[in-house]
């Protein structure tokens, strides 16, 4: 499960164990990755070099604290700078301005500007309770205007109406005097799209952007554009005094690499994330997060910190050893399977260090679900004698009945125990020495 760079990162740390200083020759593999890891990540070649570089002047010569590792360390240096180079802390909305405060969203066609504005009104409304108006300045497309009104509907925003024949400065003119004169907090600005930086719209955005004066200039940019994302970004950088970027499309199978490469063009801080088309698919950008993702690993420092602290290595390695050696992986071991799981601070916890990619999925399994789950299934082994646990093949009727009764629970809940344990098996003889274990004696061991 895990990537094969976090595979690569873990076992150079086993490596550069014992090294007490970050040096130039044991750094070297260690970037080299990151490196690699940046670029299929779709950062750009130039912000790529200047990352790495930024990182290895940081890096070299540093004395390795505590417990950790050289490699260790390092990692949590990249971390670290990758999280910087994104953001500093949080950046919302700014509405210091004379209402209304206004927000023009630029972009290219398709970035998720349209569906970007409802997200950003539904969230002014709920979590900063602002009156707000929208308006489609997009006078090539009537379905983009239709598209907001719809949408806008389902923020709970006002949409204020335009129509194709009017020129956008006058469409604006209009909204920006009506909200003023029914008291809007907010007016949100939607523009027309280009397929690609297209002179013309740059110049009737310019013109848009002088006669609103906006607090923000959100450019609005599709995480999946990967290295093009440079060129545009840099485009609407020199037409336009951005203020933040809204990333969207962090759903979708993209490593977000393009937040690295636009946030060091523009400048501008990453304000928020879309993560859904839906309506609600908006988080405000969590740069460390992020940096997890991009590499395509979670907060692996912390992870090893978890993973050797909770656990008791030696019983993970005898467990991982037994099962190398092919001897029978019984009931005991996927009880003690069990046990590690919930040593590990619990499921819930172990998520948040895993990487965003992996963890997008699980994020709709309920984990206090898994958890109890895992307590009745202790619950169940308990209730078997030794022999049973060590020869599940002899729990037939009566016996399921009686292990049943001892774990209150039913007889399918024991039959379906049974099922995974012998998949596990399967699963375990197939791996050898299964994932987590492998994991677990690498960071370690
Ligand atoms: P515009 O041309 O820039 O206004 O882009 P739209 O708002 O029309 O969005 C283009 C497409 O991207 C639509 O199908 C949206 O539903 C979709 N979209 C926008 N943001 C997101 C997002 O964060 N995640 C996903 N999965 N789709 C998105």
């Amino acid at each position: 499960m895990a990537s094969a760079l976090t595979d690569k990162l873990t076992r150079l740390v086993k490596e550069m164990r014992g090294q007490a200083r970050i040096t130039e020759s044991n750094v070297q593999d260690m970037l080299r990755e990151v490196r690699m890891a940046l670029l299929e990540a779709d950062v750009a070649l130039p912000v790529v070099r200047d990352f790495i570089a930024r990182v290895k002047d940081k890096a070299l010569g540093q004395e390795v604290l505590g417990s950790l590792k050289p490699g260790q360390a390092l990692v949590g240096i990249v971390n670290k700078e990758l999280a910087a180079t994104m953001g500093d802390g949080v950046a919302d909305i700014n509405l210091a301005a004379q209402p209304p405060a206004v927000i023009l969203m630029a972009g290219l066609q398709g970035a998720g500007k349209t569906t970007t504005t409802a997200k950003l009104a539904k969230h002014l409304i709920e979590k900063r309770k602002k009156k707000v108006l929208t308006v489609s300045g997009d006078v090539y497309r009537p379905a983009a205007i239709e598209q907001l009104k719809t949408v806008s509907k389902q923020a709970g925003a006002e949409w204020f109406a335009s129509t194709p024949d009017q020129k956008p400065r006058d469409i604006a003119l209009a909204a920006l005097d009506y909200a003023k004169k029914h008291y809007f907090d907010v007016l949100l600005v939607d523009t027309a799209g280009r397929l690609a930086i297209d002179e013309l719209l740059m110049q009737e955005i310019k013109d848009l952007h002088a006669v609103l004066n906006p607090v923000e200039t959100l450019f609005v940019v599709d995480a999946m554009q990967g290295q093009d994302a440079v060129n545009t970004a840099r485009a609407f950088k020199e037409a336009l005094p951005l203020t933040g970027i809204v990333l969207t499309k962090l759903d979708g199978d993209s490593r977000g690499g393009a937040a690295l490469s636009v946030r060091q063009v523009t400048g501008a801080p990453i304000k928020f994330a879309g993560v859904s088309e839906k309506i609600d698919g908006l988080e405000v950008f969590d740069a460390e997060r992020h940096a997890g993702r991009i590499l395509g690993m979670g907060d692996i420092v912390a992870l090893v910190e978890q993973v050797t602290a909770g656990v008791d290595m030696e019983a993970a390695q005898k467990l991982a050893a037994k099962v190398k050696s092919g001897d029978g992986f019984d009931l005991n071991d996927f009880l003690a399977q069990l046990q590690q799981m919930k040593q590990m601070g619990g499921l819930s916890s172990l998520m948040d260090k895993l990487p965003a990619q992996l963890t997008a999925k699980a994020g709709q399994v309920d984990m206090d679900k898994a958890e109890r789950d895992i307590r009745r299934k202790e619950g169940i082994i308990c209730s078997m004698t030794a022999q049973e646990r060590r020869k599940p093949e002899l729990i037939k009727a009566t016996r399921k009945k009686r292990i049943a009764m001892g774990a209150g629970v039913q007889v399918q809940e024991v039959n379906r125990l049974l099922n995974e344990f012998d998949q596990m098996q399967g699963m375990m003889k197939k791996m050898k020495g299964g994932g987590l274990m492998k994991l677990m004696k690498k960071m370690g061991g």
